[in-house]
């Protein structure tokens, strides 16, 4: 779905982390008002940090919230990019707002959640009064046109605290987390969509010769998927594609074992698991959606800057995911400087002990070997940008700072190898069993082999970047640059 329309699908998912946080931390009677809308798609939500002065640093929002006698509050303020703001769609929009309260703290440790309806609720549930709350205009965009991106103006708007006060941001979390995947699916999605434009356009575009002899004698000139360079660029949209796609859903299964699994155990390690790749998921998948998605328009050469190509579109489109829902090189920062430290470094113990057992029970089997020693090798990567990190961020937090986005390109990519290795294991097993579907197991494995010689090596220039720290990066003035 959201290869087919990236801006659409957006109405759905911010509705369904509105459902999230309601579900989270709402009370029974806030449940029982907004989650059977919102579920049934009748009404749909927003949610509202940003304002002009404010996107990363939170803390210096302005938004007020004035408490009133009957218990709700008057919001007031004006918050910008808010995704589905405004429309038609819905009868009603149910907006997450995050403001001030006038005896809370003015910073980040001072910020509640509010739901702010579009349309008042009468007590039966029906649609009411209009609140005052509007849309201010459109933010003219690069991409997403099919997404309304409104500045919100609350003039006194009536408000619902949700969650406990000064404790916003922590219910806000549980939004923006489902949110941070959902944003690292359309990073994964554009970079889909614009992969299988590519290679129809590949097997059809005719220019030049096979470097081993023509392929296609019939006509003056070869497709271009003959070329070693398209092939590459085809090659590196399709295995990550695949090997995203494995992670995305081993990532789907961590979050319905972190609320369902048997045993408070299990719940717990898959909870630390999916906390720990959040961040990966979405700032290495939007990172790379917008690579693959300019390397497909680069296979259409001329035309893929051509409109009616549809290409640019990706692109465009693409480009927004790297930004929103805090930007990459937050997510990175969250990464190293939270995630890694939590629970004395809990999560990232037993994530590298998952694939490290996993290359121990492969190593000596003759077929994996081709699979499970570049994975050895970039596990190593990972344990030495690691060990790295321990001895020189906690002295100088800059060095933090400065490894911090190589640190979460190696987690990246050993989480994608984890995964082709256990696409090869299943492909070998699948053919040793004589499946009808023979041909689409070797070409996993063909990809599979393209992953670990062409890709995976990457570690080796990211954890060279960890080490190389901040020293280089900070020393020039910044009336220098
Ligand atoms: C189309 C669109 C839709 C959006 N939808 C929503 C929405 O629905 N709801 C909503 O609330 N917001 C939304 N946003 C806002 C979006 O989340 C913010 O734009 C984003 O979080 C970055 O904030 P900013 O633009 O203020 O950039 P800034 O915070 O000013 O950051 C500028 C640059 O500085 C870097 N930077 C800032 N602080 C640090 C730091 N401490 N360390 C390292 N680097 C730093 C950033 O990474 C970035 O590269 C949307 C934005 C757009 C463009």
């Amino acid at each position: 779905m959201i290869s087919a329309n990236m801006a659409f699908t957006m109405y759905l998912g911010l509705t369904q982390g509105a459902i999230a946080a309601i579900t989270a931390v709402g009370s029974q009677a806030q449940k029982d008002t907004y989650l059977p809308k919102l579920v049934k798609g009748t009404w749909s939500g927003t949610m509202n940090l940003t304002e002009s002065h404010c996107g990363t640093d939170l803390g210096l929002l302005r938004t007020r919230a004035e408490p009133q006698a009957d218990g709700t509050y008057k919001i007031s303020g004006s918050k910008i990019f808010i995704s589905s703001g405004e429309h038609d769609l819905t009868d009603n929009i149910i907006h997450l707002v995050l403001a001030k309260m006038p005896d809370s703290p003015d910073s980040i440790r001072g910020i509640s959640l509010f739901i702010v309806p579009k349309f008042m609720v009468n007590p039966d549930g029906t649609i009411g009064d209009r609140n005052t709350v509007s849309c201010g205009s459109l933010e003219e965009k690069m991409g997403i046109h099919g997404n309304a991106t409104c500045v919100m103006n609350y003039d006194g708007a009536t408000g619902y605290l949700i969650g406990e006060q000064n404790k916003g941001m922590r219910a806000m979390f549980v939004m923006m987390n489902a949110a941070r995947l959902g944003v690292g699916m359309q990073g994964l999605s554009q970079s889909e969509v614009s992969y299988q434009n590519a290679v129809t356009y590949a097997q059809d575009r005719l220019q030049g010769r096979s470097l081993s002899g023509p392929k296609n004698a019939a006509e003056k000139a070869d497709p271009i998927i003959v070329h070693p360079d398209v092939r590459r660029m085809l090659l590196n949209a399709k295995a990550f594609n695949e090997g995203a796609r494995a992670l995305a859903l081993w990532g789907a299964l961590q979050v319905d074992l972190a609320h369902k699994a048997d045993s408070e155990d299990e719940r717990q390690t898959a909870d630390d698991l999916i906390g720990l790749l959040t961040p990966v998921i979405k700032g290495f998948f939007t990172d790379k959606g917008y690579e693959n998605a300019t390397n497909a328009q680069q296979c259409l050469g001329g035309h893929g800057y051509i409109r009616e190509w549809g290409l640019e579109q990706f692109v465009r489109d693409a480009r927004i995911a790297m930004i929103y829902e805090g930007t990459n090189g937050i997510q990175a920062l969250d990464l190293v400087g939270r995630k890694l430290a939590l629970n004395g470094g809990r999560a990232l113990r037993t994530y590298m002990g998952l694939v490290s057992a996993y290359i121990t029970e492969h190593k000596q089997s003759e077929e994996m070997r081709e699979f499970v020693e570049p994975l050895e090798s970039a596990l190593g990567d990972l344990q030495k940008s690691t060990s790295w990190l321990m001895q020189n961020a906690l002295t100088n937090p800059e060095n933090a700072g400065a490894a911090s986005m190589p640190y979460l390109y190696v987690v990246g990519l050993v989480a994608i190898g984890y995964m082709w290795a256990q696409i090869a294991r299943t492909s070998f097993d699948a053919l040793t069993k004589d499946p009808q579907d023979k041909e689409f197991y070797e070409n996993k494995l063909r990809t599979a082999r393209y992953y670990s010689s062409h890709m995976l090596p990457e570690t080796v220039v990211h954890r060279t970047r960890v080490e190389a720290g901040s020293k280089n990066l900070m020393e020039l003035d910044a009336a220098a640059f």
